[in-house]
């Protein structure tokens, strides 16, 4: 039948006409609904046109933003002078994102006598390091530290800062992410850059079951922190020099709410998991607290470590210093030798860079195989006291 067309609700959009599969539809209009369409048109135009010309002005805002950071950064931190290694780690990252971008790679040295921080960061690559050299910086404290990142920040404008993933390094990179209004990305596992001079942050996501690459191309700095051992040591270099740049930032001491009284070392001399060179690691698979010994015979004769799948830890046969994986340690030893352990993505990611992995199940499908140099199927209760028995034997035998 005929088409009832409601009039209160029909806007003349046409659409009906453009559908209509039969093409049985056509529209006519009054010449004074005609002037209202076509004055609607223009109005629709207009404000086309001014939307469009407001993006172009803030596209060219950023442009002009971004234009203006320079500079690849890495913090180097310290406790009482001594630099964490994963600075030194991430100064060889850091060199090879300055190389693409064609800017320098700068260090951020920030404490108490501690310009000496900066020569080692020329050895590592810096060619420049931007020296805060006060007492009120000798402890590390989120306030002051903030308040001088942020301000050298400010005068200086890099436009890449990395920190390792530490305690200290996780603290204050959240801090000033937030106070400069940038994005952060934790935990990155790879960096590179693109053709736009963004930085490609990868890091594992969803629990670890795929990898995330981040960017943060609307705001600089962008910030990444990295954790100990996931990048590569680069070559020091014995006579490299470079610019100081010292700077002062006056901050008064009583304005500090955090005073640090005493520093109180850990009495239980905790294994350092993550610079050992042969870790030997159990799971689920060693059954009881007790078969741990076995682990630590065999790490004895290697003159390394017992670390452990989070099953492990999680059954309290080893304490969580020694966990190894997403929410464990990173390690990188010469020797990973993994027991009883399936190879969930979430402990491959903690190991999967060490030089070599010898991996021991009775199940011959577990994926820990697909990352080992060395795969043996079997019972690890044979093989694991045979290991270190030959090892001794190899021992006694001399060179
Ligand atoms: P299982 O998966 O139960 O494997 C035990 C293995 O032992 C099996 O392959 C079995 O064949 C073998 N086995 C048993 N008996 C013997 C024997 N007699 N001889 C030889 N082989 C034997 N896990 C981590 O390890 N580290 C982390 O940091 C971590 N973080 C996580 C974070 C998140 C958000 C989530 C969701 C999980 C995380 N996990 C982590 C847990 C992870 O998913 C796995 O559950 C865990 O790694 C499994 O530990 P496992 O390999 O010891 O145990």
């Amino acid at each position: 039948g005929e088409p009832i067309v409601l009039s209160d609700k029909c806007i003349g959009c046409l659409k009906c006409v453009k559908v209509c599969p039969a093409e049985a539809m056509e529209m006519f209009f009054t010449p004074e609904e005609l002037q209202i369409l076509q004055e609607l048109a223009k109005q629709q135009e207009a404000s086309g046109v001014a939307a469009a010309e407001e993006e172009d002005a803030e596209e060219a805002a950023l442009a002009t933003m971004l234009a203006a950071y320079r500079g690849v950064w890495v913090f180097v931190e310290q406790t009482e002078g001594e630099p964490a290694k994963v600075s030194w780690e991430l100064m060889g990252v850091g060199a090879q994102l300055a190389k693409s971008l064609g800017v320098e790679l700068c260090a951020m040295v920030i404490g108490e006598n501690v310009e000496h921080l900066c020569h080692e960061a020329f050895a590592y690559g810096a060619t420049k390091a931007y020296l805060l050299d006060q007492k009120v910086f000798h402890f590390y404290r989120t306030e002051p530290y903030l308040d001088a990142c942020c301000y050298l920040i400010a005068k200086y404008k890099p436009e890449i800062i990395l920190m390792g993933a530490t305690g200290m390094g996780r603290d204050l990179a959240g801090a000033v992410a937030t106070r400069v209004k940038t994005g952060l990305t934790a935990d990155c596992t790879g960096l590179d850059v693109d053709d736009k001079r963004n930085l490609r942050q990868t890091r594992p996501a969803f629990g670890g079951n795929i990898m995330a690459t981040i960017m943060c191309d609307k705001f600089r700095p962008q910030m990444a922190t990295v954790r100990p051992h996931v990048m590569q040591m680069p070559e020091k270099t014995g006579d490299a020099t470079g610019e100081i740049i010292q700077e002062r930032f006056e901050i008064d001491e009583a304005s500090i709410l955090t005073k640090v009284l005493e520093i109180i070392k850990d009495k239980k001399a905790g294994v350092d998991i993550a610079g050992a060179e042969f870790i030997v690691s159990g799971g689920r698979g060693m059954m009881a607290p007790e078969n741990f010994t076995m682990l630590q015979e065999l790490a004895d004769e290697l003159g390394g470590v017992v670390g452990a799948s989070r099953s492990a830890v999680d059954a309290g046969w080893m304490p969580h210093d020694r966990q190894v994986g997403q929410t464990g340690k990173t390690v990188r030893p010469k020797i990973y030798i993994a027991c009883g352990i399936s190879g969930a993505i979430q402990h491959l990611v903690g190991m999967q860079d060490s030089d070599v992995v010898i991996a021991i199940n009775r199940d011959k499908e577990a994926p820990i195989f697909q990352v080992a140099t060395y795969g043996i199927v079997g019972d690890l209760f044979q093989i694991v006291p045979a290991l270190t028995q030959c090892i001794r034997e190899l021992k006694n035998q001399g060179p």
